[in-house]
């Protein structure tokens, strides 16, 4: 006989109502909503120090839903980065739209698992449905599916596996089965600018991250035409659409169609810029773009969905489901999406509703008005800066600025100087060889006067220091 065991601890859990603890967690949120704007960016010191509290063993005994929610916004909300409010400018990180958080807390009790239909319906639906309003919006070719990812780390690494796999399957070779050991030799071409995250991917799928064809960047960060190689159908090219510095794209209305028509498999890092596509304005950069084979880019970053929300877009399904695929005799695969043959994962979280409720919210008008001022407010800071004496060191194609102070070691202290001082946040790259700061407007959350506020700060702490 096996004991009818009952633990009174999970007894007790299971008698707690929720109601009350979603209030607290509700009125926690609004308040740290109404603050966000005013408090320092980055947290100070004493709340850092605070942090302190959270070193503990876990407990034997299980603790209520409001003290943990007590717990995490006394001494969590003042240690977040501000990165909600308006002036946040470090790497690419955007806010979170009005749409996407509300639906998140909905959609959050639901917890389903998208994984296959039979296990959420709905999930399936909306990942459908999303997966046809982003090639829309983008204008990318009918045949192209999307796979909805933890980031742009997640997508390049699907994006490249089904890269590998294309080509050496047109050269007669299955990489799926058979491994890399015995395998045609691929040549990888990226650029000098290429995001990281390009290199880990060619780690992570045995092609290696030293093994590449690295082509010269001009000024800007693009790929230099005059420096490509020889392409073929053994090439597999790895494009930019929005240097994670200077903003740049890639020239990709004259790499693309050169390369596809010398048989290459071409994928685009657009991280953050890929949603350009979406207005006509920056048609001068995007042209070309449709015609590439996979796609990587964030929700969480300019277009302001919350995190995690990364896509990999890719015009070849046979081969992007091939390449994901996996098996077991429980596995109940149905008429309609299941959404595991487009990712590396099986159970996620269902990010496309997010990724859905912030597109809903924004309309395709919405998207577009977003890329734009982005890139109008990105302008804004980099003409208060040069009217200010500071010198921006990129054309301002998107997003992203640059600036420094005359040497290196005054361009750091810039930086922490305006890190410390709380108005704004800022992060620092090297440019050219040398130390730069860096500036992404990514958020819809900041405004002109959140600019003008920033830009002061700049000749406040640079004044301090020379
Ligand atoms: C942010 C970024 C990545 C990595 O994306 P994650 O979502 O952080 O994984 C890759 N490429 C570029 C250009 C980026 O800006």
């Amino acid at each position: 006989m096996s004991e009818k065991y009952v633990s009174p601890v999970l007894e007790e859990i299971r008698r707690h109502t929720l109601k009350e603890d979603l209030i607290i967690a509700h009125d926690y949120a609004q308040q740290y909503i109404d603050a966000v704007d005013d408090m320092p960016v980055f947290p100070k010191n004493e709340s850092l120090n605070a942090l302190s509290i959270f070193d503990v063993p876990l407990a034997d005994e299980p603790v209520a839903p409001k003290e943990i929610l007590d717990e995490l916004h006394r001494y969590g909300s003042p240690a977040t980065v501000a990165q909600t409010g308006g002036r946040y400018f470090g790497f690419v990180c955007g806010g979170i739209l009005p749409s996407s958080l509300a639906s998140k807390w909905l959609t959050d009790s639901w917890d389903q698992n998208p994984a296959m239909y039979v296990m959420s319906p709905i999930a399936s639906k909306i990942e459908s449905v999303t997966e046809r309003w982003l090639v829309d919006l983008l204008n990318f070719p009918e045949e192209t599916v999307a796979g909805f990812v933890s980031g742009s780390s997640t997508a390049t690494i699907i994006g490249l596996t089904t890269g590998r796999n294309y080509l050496l399957k047109n050269l007669g070779y299955d990489s799926m089965t058979n491994g890399l050991n015995a395998a045609p030799t691929l040549k990888v071409i990226i650029g000098e600018g290429a995001h990281s995250t390009v290199y880990k991917a060619l780690s992570i799928i045995g092609l290696g991250s030293g093994n590449v064809t690295i082509i010269p960047a001009d000024e800007q960060g693009r790929m230099c035409l005059e420096a490509l190689p020889e392409i073929d159908d053994h090439t597999l090219l790895v494009l930019q659409a929005g240097h994670v510095n200077s903003g740049a794209f890639d020239e990709l209305e004259t790499i693309i169609p050169l390369a596809k028509e010398k048989g290459a498999y071409v994928h685009v890092d657009g991280a953050f810029g890929l949603f350009a596509a979406s207005n006509d304005k920056f048609s001068s950069l995007t042209k070309g773009l449709e015609l590439a084979d996979s796609w990587s880019v964030d929700g969480h970053k300019t277009l302001n969905s919350p995190y995690d929300c990364g896509i990999i877009l890719c015009r070849h399904e046979e081969m992007l489901i091939h390449s994901m695929h996996m098996t077991g005799s429980y596995i109940i695969l149905s008429e309609n999406r299941d959404n595991m043959l487009y990712t590396a994962e099986m159970s996620r979280r269902a990010r496309a509703i997010d990724l859905w409720a912030t597109l809903k919210g924004l309309g395709k008008n919405g998207v577009r008005e977003l890329v734009w001022e982005l890139h109008c407010k990105a302008s804004y800071f980099a003409e208060q800066l040069a009217q200010h004496g500071f010198e921006v060191l990129n054309d301002v194609a998107f997003n992203q600025v640059m600036t420094r102070l005359e040497t290196d070691e005054k361009t750091d202290a810039l930086i922490s100087a305006l890190q410390q001082s709380g108005v704004c946040w800022v992060g620092g790259a090297k440019w050219k060889g040398q130390a730069v700061v860096r500036i992404s407007v990514s958020s819809y959350k900041t405004t002109y006067e959140d600019i003008d506020l920033s830009v002061e700060d700049f000749i406040r702490q640079r004044d301090l220091i020379e």
